[in-house]
């Protein structure tokens, strides 16, 4: 079957987004280099007692560069996906594909 490796999921315009999926050894990478610490709050994940969730600086997901990556814990997760969420609400309405690919 192909495209298979990928997953669908709604990006924040709500269209269907084919999101590539972080090699297990970036994930490793990012770990060891983060010192297992969240990059955002700098909380050890293990004391938390949860899964680094894998964040987009840049929030596209589709840029899976080393560099555009860093490993976050689902508090900060959450607060990221809040603000986006507001970013959306101030969008105008009437904003075609064109005008969204433009804003990048
Ligand atoms: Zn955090």
């Amino acid at each position: 079957m192909a495209g298979s490796i990928f997953s669908s999921t709604l990006d924040l315009f709500g269209k269907t987004q084919k999101r590539k999926p972080v090699r297990i050894s970036d994930r490793k990478f990012l770990l060891e280099h983060q010192k297992g610490k969240c990059w955002k709050c700098k909380k050890s994940f293990k004391r938390m007692g949860v899964r680094p969730i894998v964040h987009h600086k840049n929030l596209n997901p589709k840029d899976n560069r080393i560099s555009n990556l860093v490993l976050i814990c689902p508090n900060c997760h959450d607060k990221y996906t809040k603000e986006r969420r507001r970013f959306v609400k101030k969008l105008p309405d009437r904003l075609d594909f064109q005008n969204i690919v433009s804003l990048k």
